[in-house]
């Protein structure tokens, strides 16, 4: 059938501990362009004009913003995204249905969930009939506001989220079926007080919550059930975990599936509470795995993960393997684009004194200080290889690979997570020759190195983006919370 179907979408993962995100650091996409950045990529918009292609609609592209997770933006900002959206929006009705992508725990100044604001204005420009489906983080701080202006919303299952492609599509589908009157969904959300760090879907408990959930899936009228984490680095009062269930016309059910798997995970909310190593700790235990049983070890420095609000120029994790000095050890990437320029400057062949990251928060350490060799220098640029983002052109910035002592050191110009081996090949390092392969990720960089690595260990220093939830500051959120709050109750136990 053919339909016309605008597309688009504002997407932040907010932490709210971090400095704000002004407008200039979001991406924004404009009409075709966003088509061009997103055609044959594993990304959620990819999906939709993919799937669009195959129903027969008419991708009718409008606006898409989105940036690296900081702190939110400034009131104006947001209020120019949401305005620009709806503007585009409104310039190509009429339309048939609307698709967009969204994340779920995006807060600005003034504002704790950008998600309701922007599905109400986007409702408030198509009207009450036009139906709008929406793909969402897993990570998302969902709460009930949230659902009237949306007709579908639907969460990625995996962590890392390697199945952004296949919601995008899930979503286009459904409003295909949606338009010719197949489906009439209707949507629970089951918030409860969980809060936790992020939990990998490769393991359990969040891999058989999964498996529970996709059983749910199958039986007759339901449409979606997805469990969302939460996103523990938003300090507002609905951050947590929830249980979305979508149905075909049956609330009861939805209702009843949403509180079957939040209990589900309610009753094994102790696997959820995972500690971790500090540097040091985490980098004896590598290399005594290496020594037993060889490498590589790759070896995540969670707490200053880009992708959660880190400044990428964290040192805690870098100055333990500076002191280890082992040969056959490799780190990407410390943020620090007046080094990289220092670098570039100087030449391959050259050796220059650094003062290297901590320049963002001092929680994240000091700077490294020493001497680098200059062994090699690139641009930054690549197409992504891993399922996260396959077919996306990366580009980091001007970057060099330094030697400190017996260390690889990758240095670049942009702030953003390690997901991809292909960095370490733009700069001359096969991975699976080294024993060590230290990067910045808390879980989405498993999905490009789990193949390779023989064992994969983590880091858990101090940062903003640390998994010890008791050692953040929050002032807001809501209480009580488990485990924060260890006698918290959901429902009458
Ligand atoms: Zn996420």
């Amino acid at each position: 059938m053919g339909f016309r179907l605008a597309i688009g979408g504002i997407s932040h993962e907010t932490n709210t501990f971090c400095n704000p995100t002004p407008l200039a650091d979001f991406h924004r996409l404009e009409g075709e362009a966003i088509v061009a950045a997103n055609r044959g990529v594993r990304s959620y918009l990819g999906g939709m004009i993919d799937a669009a292609e195959r129903v027969g609609a008419t991708v009718v592209p409008t606006y898409d913003a989105g940036a690296t997770p900081s702190g939110g933006a400034p009131a104006a900002d947001f209020a120019e995204m949401v305005a620009r959206l709806t503007g585009a929006i409104r310039a190509v009705l009429p339309v048939d249905a609307v698709c967009l992508a969204l994340h779920g725990a995006g807060a600005a100044e003034g504002c704790d969930d950008i998600e309701t604001v922007i599905l109400e204005a986007v409702r408030a420009a198509v009207g009450p009939k036009i139906p709008i489906a929406a793909t969402l983080d897993l990570h998302g701080n969902l709460r009930p506001e949230m659902l009237p202006p949306a007709t579908a919303l639907f969460g990625v299952h995996l962590y890392p989220h390697e199945d952004s492609y296949e919601r995008g599509i899930e979503a286009v589908e459904f409003l295909a079926r949606y338009l010719q009157g197949g489906v009439r969904p209707t949507m629970h959300l089951e918030p409860f007080p969980l809060l936790f760090s992020s939990a990998t879907s490769d393991e359990e408990p969040v891999r058989s919550v999964n498996a529970y959930c996709q059983e749910l899936e199958r039986r007759p009228g339901v449409i979606d059930v997805t469990f969302f984490h939460g996103f523990s680095h938003t300090d507002v009062p609905d951050m947590g975990a929830s249980v979305l269930a979508i149905t075909d016309g049956d609330p009861d059910l939805a209702r009843a599936l949403a509180k079957d798997v939040a209990r589900h995970v309610w009753a094994r909310r102790g696997e959820f509470d995972i500690v971790r190593p500090g540097a040091e700790a985490a980098v004896r235990e590598a290399l005594a795995f290496v020594e037993a049983s060889g490498g590589p070890v790759v070896l995540n420095d969670y707490s200053d993960n880009p992708g959660g609000g880190g400044p990428g120029d964290g040192t805690h994790l870098l100055r333990a393997l500076l002191a280890a000095n082992r040969p056959r050890t490799a780190f990407a990437f410390i943020y620090d684009p007046q080094v990289a320029a220092q670098a570039h400057a100087a030449g391959t062949g050259a050796t220059i004194e650094v003062r290297m990251g901590g320049r963002t928060y001092p929680l994240h350490g000091d700077p490294v200080v020493g001497k680098a060799y200059v062994k090699a220098l690139t641009d930054g640029r690549f197409v992504a290889t891993t399922p996260m983002g396959r077919g996306r052109r990366v580009d980091l910035g001007r970057m060099a690979r330094l030697v400190m002592g017996e260390v690889d050191v990758l240095v670049s110009s942009v702030r953003t997570q390690v997901l991809d081996p292909e960095v370490f090949l733009l700069h001359g390092i096969d991975v699976t020759r080294y024993d060590i392969v230290a990067l910045k990720s808390a879980n989405h960089f498993r999905a490009g190195f789990r193949d390779l690595a023989k064992r994969i260990m983590t880091a858990d220093t101090p940062g903003w983006t640390t998994g010890n939830v008791r050692n953040l500051p929050y002032r807001r959120i809501g209480r009580p919370i488990w485990p924060l709050d260890p006698e918290t109750r959901y429902e009458r136990e």
